[in-house]
């Protein structure tokens, strides 16, 4: 399909979701990150670094043609879990192979890894982290199970900590919280610890139907916990339950592709991209650029809520 309305100026960046591993020392009710204990790639150091060749043959040296219908200047490849740094000197590894290869780096934590010295991330090889808080209360955070399982917590405080370490070893980081609204949050008021934070970007979620119903809200909900927000010079930027299903390009702990199988539930897999390759892979879970490049579009500029141009 020829779709000459693409603004290409508008991504500047691929994204690739790498689900590195499901542990997680929290255990929030919502979570989706679940493959029922799959072999997981990151054990092997050579797996790894295959992997990341592959894509980097793929998606920054060769001539993807997503990279020419996009415009793309950077790819960045985003460590998501489960928590990510649970995996200790991998993670690190993983951070410094991707950076010699040529990706922007970032990662999805919980946080709980970045204070009292238990965990240093090699300097400077890190670009982006997205931050997950979905409360300044501990009780609430308790109820949605953002807790491990000592009962331990990252709280407001210590995630100014956290952060603040984090931008003396990583120059240039930028910042990113996200909160999952949900029946326990919907009514907070963020904006003492937001913009005391400065994020380059507060992405707040509308929960999605997964785990416990009662966590459930309605749009009218979410919508009031946004307009509560909106307006107040912070840089917000919702994303609803239908842009959450379709973002980025995923691969999962064994170091598949993914992506939500188009009309039915659950998802749809490739073989393992170290023994197909990424290009057979892409073709596996019928990779469809032009569908890829109507979703992607549209995730941040048009939801930037300060614009006025919310979905
Ligand atoms: S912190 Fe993230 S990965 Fe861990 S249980 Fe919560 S939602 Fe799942």
């Amino acid at each position: 399909m020829k779709n000459d309305n693409i603004n290409k100026s508008a991504v500047n960046e691929l994204v690739i979701n790498w689900h590195i591993t499901e542990a997680c020392n929290y255990n929030c009710t919502y979570c989706f990150a679940k493959w029922g204990k799959p072999n997981e790639l990151h054990r092997s150091l050579e797996s790894i670094e295959k992997l990341l060749d592959e894509l980097a043959v793929h998606f920054i040296k060769g001539n993807a043609s997503l990279k020419e219908r996009l415009g793309y200047e950077n790819v960045r490849l985003n460590i998501a879990g489960g928590e990510p740094m649970m995996l200790g000197s991998t993670f690190s590894i993983v951070l410094m192979l991707a950076k010699q290869k040529g990706f922007k780096t970032s990662i999805i934590t919980n946080g709980s890894y970045l204070l009292n010295d238990k965990f240093d991330i090699p300097d400077n090889t890190l670009d982006m982290v997205g931050v997950s808080f979905d409360s300044q209360s501990y009780d609430v955070r308790c109820e949605i199970g953002r807790v491990d399982r000592k009962r331990n917590s990252l709280s407001s405080e210590s995630l100014k900590i956290a952060l603040e370490k984090l931008s003396n070893t990583q120059q240039g980081i930028k910042t990113k919280i996200n909160t999952v609204v949900n029946k326990l949050n919907w009514q907070e008021d963020f904006f003492n610890l937001i913009s005391e934070i400065k994020p380059y970007k507060w992405k707040v979620l509308h929960v999605m139907p997964y785990g416990k119903d009662e966590l459930i809200i309605s749009n009218e909900q979410f919508n009031s916990f946004v307009e509560k927000h909106n307006g107040r010079d912070l840089p917000i930027y919702a994303e609803s339950n239908s842009a959450m299903t379709e973002s980025y390009l995923m691969i999962d702990p064994k170091g598949r592709f993914y992506q939500n199988s188009s009309g039915g539930p659950g998802y749809k897999y490739s073989g393992s991209i170290n023994e197909v390759g990424a290009v057979k892979a892409l073709k596996q879970i019928s990779f469809n650029e032009a569908v890829f490049i109507a979703r992607y579009l549209p995730i941040e500029p048009v939801v930037f809520i300060n614009e006025g141009a919310m979905l």
